[in-house]
Parts: C-alpha cells; sequence; structure tokens
C-alpha cells in the first residue's frame, strides 16, 4: 500500500465524521444548521452512535465557547485536520468569534473540498468574512480573521507553520489548538513534533483532544481491527493508551494543567442534566452497555501552558 493511497483512506474519515454529525444533528442531539452542507449520502447511525457524537460534540463546543468567551482578547484557534467541521460556522453566526482569528488546517484534498463547498452554498459562504479570497487554485481560504490551510501535519513545521506565520499567526496570543480524532493517526514522532513546536513557540497555548483510548481490551483489539480492515491505522494509540498517559503528554512537556476524561465521565459528569433528559426523549437507548463499553475508549484531554487567561478560567469536568 502506497503512502497516498494511506492518505486518502485518512481524508475519507472526516467525511465520516460529518455523515455521524449530521445523524445527530438532524435528530435533533444538537444545534448543527450547517453540517448538512457537508454531506452528499445522509445515513441514519444507531442510537448509541448518535449519542456519542453528541458527547464529542458537547466537549468541543462547550471549550470553545469558554475560550472565546474569555476576557482575554485577542484570541486565535487552529484546529489540526479540521475535515468538515462547522464550529467555525455555528461560533460564527452566534457572533462569538470577534477578535478571534481562526485557522483550519488539513490534507489539501479535504480544505479544496470543504472550500469549494463553502462557496457553493449561501448560507456557508455568508458566515466567511468580507474580505475572504481564495487561494492556492481553490485548495485554500485566506482572510484576516478566518483562514483555511492545506498541509500535511506530518511536516507541521516545513508545511503548516510558514503558512500560518504568513496569514498572520501571533505566538504571542492566547491560541486554542483542537485535535478531534486527528493526531490519533498520526505517527507520534510527527504529533510529538506539532506539540513540541506548540510548546516552544506559542507562550499562552492550550488544547483539547478527543482520541481514542485503550488498545489493550477486547473492545480496543476489536475497534483497531475494525479500523484496519478499513486501511486505517491509529498510530498514536499504543503510545497514549490511557487517561494517565494522555495527561503525561502535556505535563511531561512542563505544561502546566493536564486532566484527560473518558466519554463515559464525560457523559454522566458533564452534560448537563436537562440534556440527557432531552436527548433520552429523541432516541431511546437500550445498549447502555455497549454505549459504556464504547465511550470507555474515547477520552478528551485538555492541557494549557501556562494558567493565565483564558485557559486558568476553562474546565472540561
Ligand atoms: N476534526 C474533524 C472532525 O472531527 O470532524 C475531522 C476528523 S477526521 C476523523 C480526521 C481528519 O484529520 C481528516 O480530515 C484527515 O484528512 C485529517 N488528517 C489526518 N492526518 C493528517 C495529516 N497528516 N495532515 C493533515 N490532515 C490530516
Amino acid at each position: 500500500v502506497t503512502e497516498s493511497s494511506d492518505d486518502a483512506i485518512v481524508q475519507g474519515t472526516s467525511n465520516d465524521a460529518a455523515v455521524s454529525r449530521e445523524s445527530a444533528a438532524r435528530l435533533g442531539y444538537m444545534a448543527d444548521r450547517y453540517i448538512h452542507n457537508f454531506v452528499r449520502q445522509p445515513q441514519r447511525r444507531p442510537p448509541l452512535i448518535n449519542r456519542g457524537t453528541y458527547c464529542r460534540f458537547h466537549g468541543i463546543q462547550s471549550a470553545l465557547r469558554q475560550f472565546t468567551e474569555s476576557e482575554a482578547e485577542p484570541k486565535q484557534v487552529v484546529v489540526l485536520g479540521a475535515g468538515l467541521d462547522t464550529a467555525y460556522f455555528i461560533l460564527k453566526s452566534e457572533g462569538l468569534l470577534n477578535n478571534v482569528r481562526y485557522f483550519e488546517t488539513d490534507f489539501e484534498e479535504i480544505t479544496a473540498k470543504k472550500a469549494s463547498t463553502v462557496y457553493r452554498k449561501r448560507e456557508l459562504k455568508a458566515l466567511l468574512p468580507p474580505d475572504i479570497k481564495v487561494a492556492r487554485g481553490g485548495a485554500e481560504l485566506h482572510s484576516p480573521s478566518y483562514n483555511l490551510l492545506a498541509g500535511d501535519l506530518r511536516a507541521f513545521e516545513a508545511q503548516v507553520v510558514p503558512k500560518l506565520m504568513e496569514r498572520g499567526f501571533q505566538t504571542d496570543v492566547p491560541t486554542l489548538f483542537i485535535s478531534e480524532c486527528v493526531l490519533i493517526y498520526l505517527d507520534p514522532k510527527y504529533s510529538d513534533r506539532i506539540l513540541d513546536w506548540a510548546t516552544d513557540n506559542v507562550l499562552n497555548c492550550g488544547i483539547i483532544t478527543y482520541e481514542q483510548i485503550l488498545p489493550g481490551d477486547r473492545f480496543g483489539k476489536m475497534m483497531i481491527e475494525n479500523l484496519r480492515a478499513r486501511g486505517l491505522e491509529l498510530r498514536g494509540l499504543h503510545a497514549h493508551p490511557t487517561l494517565e498517559s494522555m495527561e503525561k503528554r502535556f505535563s511531561g512537556r512542563g505544561w502546566q494543567f493536564s486532566k484527560a476524561v473518558d466519554l463515559v465521565d464525560y457523559h454522566d459528569q458533564c452534560v448537563e442534566k436537562n440534556e440527557l433528559d432531552r436527548i433520552a426523549r429523541i432516541e431511546f437507548l437500550d445498549e447502555w452497555e455497549e454505549f459504556t463499553l464504547l465511550a470507555q475508549h474515547y477520552a478528551f484531554t485538555f492541557a494549557y501552558r501556562t494558567s493565565s487567561l483564558p485557559f486558568s478560567a476553562m474546565h472540561i469536568v
């Protein structure tokens, strides 16, 4: 198997994520008015997947909202492997991105696809800043406040950092990095370089990740095998298999705060009771055991480098 056909399979996961998001959004689990624009063939996912997708959305949104609503100004968001993620459009439509520079990065194949959809769909285009420019033959979008940038995260310093800098990224502005099922696909030698770069260069940064954990038990092995059968390899999983090792990834780099929580605890402790009641009325979940097994194998990690604002005011648990 060549590297580029492997890459095409990894790129395809952006579509899976969007299909799951659209399924849950259409049923009313969460308010994402934009995701349907990115999904050609909607599919209804089973209740346990919809509930997991809802929790995933809840966690990333909650971090983004705490960050963007905090007092410190200006701020930056860098979404690593943004895929067809709609968070920019959701937050922008609510007026939450004033004084936030928002960067999305992914492989060129994906950013080109995203840029073209955004341009074709009026409700998305309307949320782009008025000074937006299409760049690199349609593969990128540039503006002072929103940038969609093409690059391989395995060559972060050579391909992504120069573009961030060129587009106005500032190393002294509070910056939230997001990795939602992205770093896990990279060999740790590459994802470590991204974290090292942030540690060495961005004075006031934080990160929220959502990734798979626990490769060793029966369910973990099955999860790995299922993905492998589709040509997907969770290359980062064995290097950071547990909540403790996820936390150590950041504390070991001297970051001041690092907390990992699996999706079972996130579901039980962080999703508001009235929200759990609401989603229970959308679809009946009778596979609680399966949901728990699945949710044990996903975790959020929230970490920050220095305890200054806005990070010191944020929490995930
Ligand atoms: N974060 C998005 C979400 O949650 O909807 C997309 C998640 S999808 C599972 C993983 C994304 O990471 C894909 O869009 C893929 O193209 C991107 N990705 C994986 N490896 C990458 C790399 N080496 N360089 C750039 N993007 C990469």
